[in-house]
This record gives C-alpha cells, structure tokens and sequence, in this order.
C-alpha cells in the first residue's frame, strides 16, 4: 500500500499542464523546470473512462486517428510520458440493473483483451514492481480501479474477485447511493434511501479492502461516507478524480477539511481537470 501511495504522488497536475500547452497556442506557458520534472517521472494517472469505449465502440487504443476526441491511445500516452494509467470500471448502473457484477467482469476483459493486442506497447500491472517494468520496457502500464461499490452488489466475494482480478481501487459509489454507502451525487433526492454515510456492511467492505491492498477511493462519495472511511480505515485512501470545493462549490468536490483529512491520513488526492469541477 506505501509503495503504491509513493508513486502516485507523480503529479496529475503536471500531466494536465503539458496537455493544454500542446494544444494551446502558448506552448511556452509550461517552464523548463516542469517539463523536465515531468519528463523524468514515472507518471501515473489514477482515472481513464476508456474501457466504455472499449467495449461499446470497439475502441482500438492503438489507434492513430488524428480526429479521435478521446484523451488516451498508446501514441498519446507515449508522447505525454504517461507511465501508467487506471482503467476505470465504471458500470452504469441504470443501464445495467440486475447484472451489475457481469458488466463489470465484461469491462475488465475489455482492458485485458487491448493489452493482450498491444504486447509491445502496454502491459497489465497489479503492483509498483510492475509499473517500474513496464517503465524500463518502454510499455504503458494499464491498472484498473472500479467506479462504484454498487459493483460488489453487496457482495464481500465478489470485492476479492475483482481483487484477484488485477482491481486495485474502487470508489465506494459513484454518482448513485448504493445500499451501503452514500453518494454526493444523489443527497438531495427524498426518493433516494440514505445511510447517513456508510452502513456497518460498508464499514467492512473498507476494512476487506484494507486487508486485500485495495485502495479505498473516496472520490464521489458523501461529506458524511468520507469521513466514516476515514474513522474506519487502517491505510491511506486516495481521491482518484477529486477537485476542491473552496475553488469551485460543487457536492462532488472535497473541502479544505477533507483535503487535510488526506494528509494527516498519509493518502493522496489526484485532480480531476474536468473544467466543471476546476472553474
Ligand atoms: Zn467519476
């Protein structure tokens, strides 16, 4: 788990910079120093919704398309010095009631099936030990963290599958309250049944993880499901897509209390430079 919190630490932020100077028209917004820290990092970006693309579009991450609007191939990640990325399994869960589980298998394999096409250029990784291979191999490292415990469907067998699986986070929910966590996305809704944070089963679904060396995610949970994974947990959590609330006043986004809750917790808070959440 430190070895993983120490790697993360390469700086999402820096990765955003260099992104919009390439395709501003001030490319020497971004300094000497910067671009040469971020040159010799190995950088890890902790969220990529790309599998949804793999799956429905049949999107090739080998793909060279100069129109493609998506943020992530292997040429894109190779000239951002991207070292490793977090697939994101995120299971819609409208579209998917009643097979939560199953979309997210099918999700999974999606990730593993484009490694599996790419041998040369990207490989899976399950822990840092892989991410520095995949850095001397000159591959993109691909690691997977589930979007939303409603994933699990309640189920602490299914957490150690994923876990077995090569799934290293999940975001204890997403936008949706699930049925023992609740969401910053879905709070002033009456129709939604709440928890007031996270429920006992809730409590033990962070401990199990905990226990496995999956990372706890708290990005999109509920003020309250925060702080209950903070009273509750026995390693640092991490924000994988998180921004700040003093910056931009949205539910999804983490007060100054929350920010230093991380801190003094050890875990580590990536940006998510969404501009809604930024500005
Ligand atoms: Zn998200």
């Amino acid at each position: 788990m430190n070895r993983f919190r120490l790697i993360l630490i390469s700086s999402l932020a820096l990765a955003s910079v260099l992104a919009a100077a390439q395709s501003s028209t001030t490319p020497d917004a971004v300094s000497e120093l910067a671009s040469s820290i971020h040159a010799s990092a190995i950088v890890v970006d902790t969220h990529a919704d790309t599998p949804q693309r793999f799956l429905d579009e049949g999107f090739d991450i080998g793909s060279t398309d100069p129109k493609d609007i998506g943020h992530i191939s292997l040429d894109k990640a190779r000239r951002g010095n991207l070292g490793a990325e977090f697939f994101s399994i995120w299971v819609d869960p409208e579209t998917n009631r009643g097979h939560f589980a199953q979309h997210t298998f099918d999700l999974i394999d999606s990730v593993y099936e484009q490694a599996a096409r790419h041998p040369d250029r990207m490989m899976m990784a399950f822990s840092v030990d892989d991410i520095e291979r995949a850095h001397r191999e000159h591959k993109l490292a691909a690691l997977m963290g589930i979007e939303g415990g409603h994933s699990i469907e309640n189920d602490i067998h299914l957490l150690r599958d994923y876990y077995r699986l090569g799934v290293r986070y999940m975001t204890l929910s997403w936008s949706n309250t699930n049925e023992w966590a609740d969401s910053s996305g879905d709070q002033d809704d009456t129709k939604i049944r709440h928890h007031n944070g996270l429920t006992d089963f809730g409590k033990q679904v962070v401990l199990e993880m905990n226990r496995l060396g999956m990372m706890v995610d708290i990005s999109h949970v509920s003020d309250k499901t925060f702080w209950d994974a903070i009273a509750t947990t026995k390693a640092p959590v991490i924000a994988s897509h998180s921004s700040a609330r003093a910056l931009v006043n949205a539910p999804r986004d983490m007060t100054d209390d929350m920010l230093r809750a991380v801190a003094k917790n050890g875990g580590v808070v990536d940006v998510n430079f969404f501009s809604g959440f930024l500005d």
